[in-house]
């Protein structure tokens, strides 16, 4: 156990955690990361958003350096996975990994989001190849004309067909059979910019150099040059919903204008957190929570 009471305890070691800690160690405050090393960017091929890198990055390079960052502040960073985390009758809280504990004033949760892959074969060279994709606000300028299949179930699927499309691409809604839930009058409006094949799909291969082939289950073979997955995220928010935190329809984490959840003491930023799912808006959260804490101690 960490004996000494932390000022704050970051849980999850990405952009948003991170983050949060270089900006509480910079206001001479005491905090710990700890972090199961399974951040987001591990996954980004390259990523053009984000301020400063006009070339784009890859998320691993981007991770490592924001690792060096928080480093340069001797921000201490354990390797871990918090199972629990628990009120202390004075005030504050104390989180647990097996026989590891800590204690700490304060809380930032930044432990993220988890995508649900869709059932591609060899998903992960797909990704990596950018044939199989999760994100068009992150990438969807660099899909301009293309023959692009978004799969995903009406609601989030239909919207991000659409916005897909915005982008001038040749798009196919695989709709999963969810086309019949959509009003008649939507259908027409979505036909007008995309195609929309409502059967689901029996098999979805990458073919590197060519493409991405989605068997339907008629068995007629449609062929595009990349797909998004629309299939949403999973928000790691147990801890906090463990001490009754509010949760918004999505399964972000409610959070207020500071960043503070509905448990006072215990902030949530990055995916984890209402809001866009994105590096730049987790860095932003860091931000505001660590100031709000930093204030508020
Ligand atoms: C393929 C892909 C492409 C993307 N492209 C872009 C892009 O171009 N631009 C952009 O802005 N965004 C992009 N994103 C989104 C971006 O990666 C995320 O928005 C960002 O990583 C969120 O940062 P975070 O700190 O909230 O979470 P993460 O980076 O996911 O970090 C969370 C960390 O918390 C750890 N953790 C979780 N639970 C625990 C626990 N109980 N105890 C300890 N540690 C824990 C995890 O292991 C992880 O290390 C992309 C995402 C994907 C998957």
């Amino acid at each position: 156990m960490t004996n000494h009471l932390l000022d704050c305890l970051v849980v999850g070691g990405g952009p948003g955690g991170l983050t949060a800690a270089v900006y509480l160690a910079r206001f001479k405050r005491s905090c710990l990361v700890v972090d199961a090393d399974d951040s987001r960017l591990k996954r980004i091929a390259k990523t053009r958003n984000v301020l400063g890198f006009p070339d784009g990055i890859a998320g691993s390079e981007l991770l490592q350096r924001v690792r060096e960052h928080a480093a340069r502040y001797q921000v201490p960073v354990e390797s871990g996975c918090v199972g629990t985390l628990a009120p202390l009758a004075g005030g504050g809280f104390e989180a647990r990994d097996g026989e590891r504990s800590w204690r700490a004033r304060t809380v930032v949760l930044a432990t993220g989001a988890l995508d649900v892959e869709p059932e591609v074969e060899d998903l992960e060279q797909g990704l990596q190849h950018a044939l199989v994709r999760y994100c068009p606000v992150c990438d969807g300028f660099e899909t301009q004309g293309r023959r692009v299949a978004v799969l995903g179930k009406a609601g989030h699927g239909q919207r991000e067909a659409a916005f897909v499309a915005g982008f001038g691409n040749e798009v196919t809604w695989l709709s999963m059979q969810t086309q019949h839930t959509v009003g008649e009058q939507e259908v027409e409006r979505l036909r007008r910019r995309m195609r929309i094949a409502d059967q689901a799909p029996r098999r979805i291969r990458c073919a590197p150099g060519d493409g991405v082939h989605v068997e339907l289950a008629d068995g007629q073979t449609l062929r595009f040059d990349l797909l998004y997955s629309a299939l949403g995220l999973r928000h790691a928010s147990e801890l906090a919903t463990s001490l009754g935190a509010g949760v918004l329809d999505d399964g972000q984490l409610a959070v207020d204008g500071h960043m503070q959840t509905t448990v006072p003491g215990l902030y949530a930023v990055g995916d984890v957190a209402g809001g866009l799912n994105q590096i730049n808006v987790a860095a932003g959260h860091a931000a505001i929570a660590a100031t709000a804490i930093h204030n508020s101690l």
